[in-house]
């Protein structure tokens, strides 16, 4: 089949795409005829590549595939980043658990690495990635990195102090063209992950560092040993494999400034010239509208897809939904939506490639949907244009063997493994023989019988499908039986607000639970003992568990009449869980108690007691003061009024919900929350009233203390910016003079910001 030809002109087309160099649509033409030579930046491999990563990937192959639909080769190179460049810093912050245990373990930085690398290949093999030529690795490339250095030294674009080698950015007129006027936002973030006394200019970036005392990662050059800087290493690699012109570079719109705008720097004062024809950057992954990125705490990886029996093709269909310059959103229930598109798709296939032999394809047919489908990826790669085109096949007239010949080759660019739909289709002999049984009874008319035999097929594992061509059978994919298992929330929008409707019960007890099922067994069920004769009913948002705890819950819930489970899909932000408590309350009174608290006597009574007083709206056992609203204190062992009430356990009444309103859904991590949503009662006027005698116990707060250092520093400190932002100037709203005698800690989960 002629598939470089349009469908209607039969005139050749080309495929374009977005330059983010040139801000125009440009046709790939390739330097070389008929081989296209294609960069992506790779994986960093001391972490999983997060779903967000593989939508990069994904663009990339989805370039690679469309080239070569059109008889182009494409030579692909794609680097692994492998420890030993600066940003191993972040690494040896202990920034990473994972990679923190394994070197406490005794593993090697090699050995990580490899490691990652090869989980990296599994997933890009499951989500139908082809493999590039070259895989190169940057700690291999040591020598080509220092070649391209010395180089720029001796020419003048680049200058050592103290071992240290900088680009001169203003020796190089065209720095920000790629970027454009870079964001002074942007350079300052640059400047102060690598402040530099050092530094000419401090747009300047280092091309190698001298190795500090004790570091182990480091390799010798002429200005001592040292270790290469963040974006040499691109260029190094490309060069060396694609040469000193090549056609396109990839990436995600995160590596425009400052990766890529310093890899163009380096290249083409090395060579004198371009080096990239092309430069292609796809638009993030979002989870929960901000950009997903382990550190923010809203990444997922491919293995977290597959634990909840989706198939990583079901993630490759979803990105096809999107334009690659467009952000895309990515929750559980679209990803479910996309894993039926890609199932109604496989079902349609089945029907056709069951068909019985006979009827030609259509070749007129075939070349005009063809042509229709190249038009639409050739288009600045519309995918889901190309998808459409797809489903308008599928629905048309033209018989289903060409259909079948058709939709193979829309395979070779869609890359859903359709061809392999027979075989996941694929059902035992006596299965098979229940479907002839099933037949035989209905055409008796022996309902009863037939009905039987599907239930029974159901409850095997099966499905029962009648189609025109008749009854058939398939095995229940695993995410249909996850489905029909357990109802999911994916985000706090999709849950009603009762917020306005009368209180039913007298105490709603507000938990959010994140694994830990020893300690959510420990609160829920000490809540419960000490309600006396109230009425009170326990929301409990199951916020992605993962370590049965979401079973334990579910076991309980239909037990104990008192307990409610709403189970998010994954682990939302703890703003967005706490705000699934409230919207769902119905109690007078709601109580939030976090899952390292025990609760050891009555404490409904006291906290009744306090909120019928007209100068309390908030009231727990542990309470915060301030003067300056940077440091807060647990004013230890005290009681009175506070500025703030931690969150171990936060007492209001629920109509105070219709004035102070929910909780920031941007704080993701739980620390602060608590001391921003005190001042949202502060500002509508309720008092906020600590008092220590409530009777809860509080044991080791493990949200807190599993994480490492640096990430507990980091999420807080995200999270006490946005407090600031908002509160910062608000010292009008703090109870006066409190705070002096308070207790600053040093230390542990306690609230104390030195700034
Ligand atoms: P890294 O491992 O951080 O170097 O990232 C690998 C690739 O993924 C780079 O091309 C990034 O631009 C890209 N990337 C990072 N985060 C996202 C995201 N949320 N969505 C899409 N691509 C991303
Ligand atoms: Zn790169």
């Amino acid at each position: 089949m002629a598939l470089s030809l349009d469908g209607n002109t039969g005139e050749a087309k080309l495929l374009k795409v977005y330059n983010t160099l040139s801000k125009t649509l440009d046709e790939i033409t390739p330097i070389d005829p008929g081989v296209v030579k294609m960069y992506t930046c790779g994986p960093t491999v001391y972490r999983d590549a997060h779903i967000g990563n593989l939508r990069s990937y994904l663009m990339a192959d989805w370039v690679r595939r469309i080239l070569e639909m059109q008889g182009l080769k494409v030579q692909h190179i794609k680097n692994i980043t492998d420890v030993g460049h600066m940003r191993q810093e972040v690494l040896e912050q202990g920034e990473d658990k994972v990679i923190a245990a394994a070197i406490a373990e005794g593993k090697t930085p090699a050995q990580i690495a490899q490691f990652y690398t090869d989980r990296f290949l599994a997933d890009e093999t499951d989500l139908n990635i082809h493999r590039p030529m070259e895989l190169p690795k940057a700690t291999d490339h040591i020598p080509e990195m220092l070649e391209i250095t010395e180089e720029l030294v001796e020419k003048g674009f680049a200058y050592v102090v103290d071992g240290n080698v900088y680009f001169s950015v203003s020796d190089f007129p065209e720095y920000g063209k790629l970027s454009g006027n870079i964001h002074e936002e942007e350079l300052l973030e640059a400047v102060r992950v690598e402040a530099d006394p050092n530094k000419r200019d401090p747009r300047d970036f280092t091309l190698w560092k001298s190795a500090e005392e004790g570091r182990t990662v480091k390799w010798p050059s002429v200005w001592g040993d040292g270790f290469p800087g963040w974006h040499i290493e691109c260029s190094a690699m490309s060069i060396k494999y694609l040469g000193r012109e090549f056609d396109i570079h990839t990436g995600g719109v995160d590596n425009i400034f400052p990766h890529h705008e310093g890899e163009i720097g380096q290249s083409e004062a090395f060579t004198g010239k371009p080096v990239v024809n092309t430069w292609l950057h796809g638009q993030h992954l979002l989870a929960d509208g901000v950009k997903m990125s382990k550190s923010s705490g809203n990444s997922f990886i491919l293995s977290d897809i597959q634990a909840k029996g989706i198939e990583p093709l079901a993630f490759r269909y979803l990105c096809m939904t999107a334009r690659y310059r467009t952000r895309l959103n990515f929750t559980f229930t679209s990803l479910k939506a996309a894993q039926r598109g890609l199932h109604r798709l496989k079902s349609r296939v089945w029907e056709w490639s069951n068909l019985p032999e006979g009827e030609a394809v259509d070749d007129e047919a075939s070349t005009e949907w063809q042509g229709k489908f190249l038009d639409r990826l050739n288009d600045n790669l519309d995918i889901p244009g190309a998808l459409a085109v797809t489903w308008a096949m599928a629905k048309s007239g033209i018989s289903g063997q060409t259909k079948l010949a058709i939709i193979r080759e829309f395979d070779k660019a869609l890359a859903l493994d359709l061809e392999s739909v027979n075989e996941q289709f694929q059902v035992p002999a006596d299965v098979l023989a229940k479907v002839t049984e099933r037949a035989t009874a209905k055409s008796k008319k022996d309902y009863a019988e037939s009905d039987r035999i599907r239930r029974q097929l159901d409850e095997d594992g099966y499905v029962l499908q009648d189609t025109a061509s008749g009854a058939r059978v398939r095995p229940k994919a695993a995410w249909e039986k996850v489905d029909e298992a357990r109802n999911t929330v994916s985000s706090a929008a999709e849950v009603p607000s009762l917020v306005n409707q009368p209180d039913t019960h007298d105490v709603t007890i507000g938990i959010v639970a994140n694994n830990y099922k020893d300690d959510v067994k420990r609160v829920v069920e000490s809540a419960l003992k000490w309600t006396g004769d109230r009425n009170a009913e326990t929301v409990v948002v199951d916020n992605g568990s993962t370590d049965g705890t979401s079973e334990w819950l579910d076991a309980m819930a239909a037990s104990e009449p008192r307990v409610r489970v709403i189970h998010a899909d994954h682990s939302l932000g703890e703003g967005a869980a706490k705000n699934i408590v409230l919207k769902q309350s119905l109690g007078r009174t709601v109580v939030l108690v976090d899952t390292s608290v025990e609760i050891t006597g009555d404490i409904y009574g006291p906290i009744d007691a306090y909120l019928d007083r007209d100068d309390v709206g908030l009231v727990g056992p542990f309470g915060l003061r301030t003067d300056d609203l940077h440091h807060f204190h647990d004013g230890e062992g005290e009681s009175g009024n506070m500025d703030a009430m931690q969150a171990y356990c936060f007492a209001f009444r629920r109509d105070s919900l219709r004035d102070v309103g929910l909780m920031r859904e941007s704080f993701r991590f739980y620390r602060n929350l608590d001391i921003d949503f005190s001042f949202h009662f502060k500002e509508q006027g309720h008092g906020i009233m600590a008092d220590q005698s409530i009777p809860v116990v509080l044991h080791e707060h493990r949200v807190w203390s599993e994480l490492a250092e640096g990430e507990r520093d980091e999420l807080s400190l995200k999270n006490y910016r946005r407090f600031l932002e908002k509160w910062g100037d608000r010292a009008d709203l703090l109870v006066s003079g409190n705070g002096a005698n308070g207790h600053s800690h040093e230390h542990g989960d306690d609230h104390d910001h030195d700034h």
